[in-house]
């Protein structure tokens, strides 16, 4: 039987769990093997690109340039501050062909318990996708990862699917090049994964956008060479058996990598 003054704080670490514990899910290895939805698994011939922190006038049309001359398209995880803000960018990754989803709408962390304000945040965040580019955003990416219970529960009951990463880039980081980008995401990258970059430096360290940015031929490149189609998320058939197939898609990784995905230890930082 517990005490008045452990009986009186029960309700308060339940509500404290079911905030954070599902945000256990940041784990990536944890993440791959146990939620591979989640993790953004789809079909083992596709790599799925995406961006995080945009848009941004400074950084993302040059990303829109860089994938309309490689002939890729992306899904972009945009704020909805931000797209507020620069509607007409938010349209023109739109009109380019490239897919838009819901990051949030600032870049904050979820320090305490708040699922109104998440459900009203992100409703408010794919609502302006919505109205600036007339299409519905499937997909929900939370900042930093971090999906919470409240932010779970909000992209529930919004439609918006959540789906995270199987691979990074370190692109946020002030010491970051194009070279680490690439060797970086190389170390998880197989066939079916997910690529998180950033096409702002909003949330990271100035300019770091630009070691993305440099990255990006060769990690097209890279992905084509060995047969796996790099697009957006919709593409990606995260729905596909070929997710639960995960035996069979770790096989596969990145051919220039030199090492053994699985077997890399990584090291936990966190990500923009
Ligand atoms: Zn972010």
């Amino acid at each position: 039987m517990l005490r008045p003054a452990a009986a009186a704080l029960a309700p308060v670490a339940a509500v404290a769990a079911a905030h954070i514990v599902p945000a256990a899910t940041w784990l990536p290895r944890l993440r791959a093997v146990c939620f591979p939805r989640l993790a953004g698994l789809g079909r083992p011939d596709h790599v799925a690109l995406t961006f995080d922190d945009g848009p941004d006038p400074r950084s993302t049309p040059h990303f829109l340039d860089a994938l309309d001359r490689l002939g890729v398209r992306a899904t972009f995880f945009v704020l909805g501050a931000s797209a507020v803000r620069f509607p007409e960018l938010t349209r023109d990754i739109a009109r380019r062909g490239h897919e838009l989803a819901v990051h949030g709408w600032t870049h904050s962390r979820p320090w305490l318990p708040a699922p109104a304000r998440d459900l009203a945040e992100i409703a408010r965040a794919a609502r302006v996708v919505r109205d600036i580019t007339g299409r519905q955003p499937l997909w929900y990416r939370p900042p930093y990862g971090i999906l919470t219970g409240g932010r779970w529960a909000a992209g529930r009951r919004l439609g918006l699917r959540p789906v995270l990463w199987t691979a990074w880039g370190r692109d946020w980081t002030a010491d970051a090049t194009p070279a680490t980008v690439r060797a970086t995401v190389s170390v998880d990258l197989r066939g079916g994964g997910t690529i998180l970059l950033h096409d702002s430096d909003r949330a990271s360290a100035p300019g770091c956008w630009r070691a993305a940015l440099g990255a990006l031929p060769a990690l097209v490149v890279g992905c084509r060479d060995v047969g796996w189609e790099v697009g957006t998320l919709a593409e990606h058939a995260v729905d596909h058996r070929g997710a639960d197939r995960r035996g069979d898609a770790r096989a596969e990784v990145a051919p220039w990598s030199g090492q053994d995905a699985w077997q890399h230890e990584r090291h936990v930082v966190e990500p923009m």
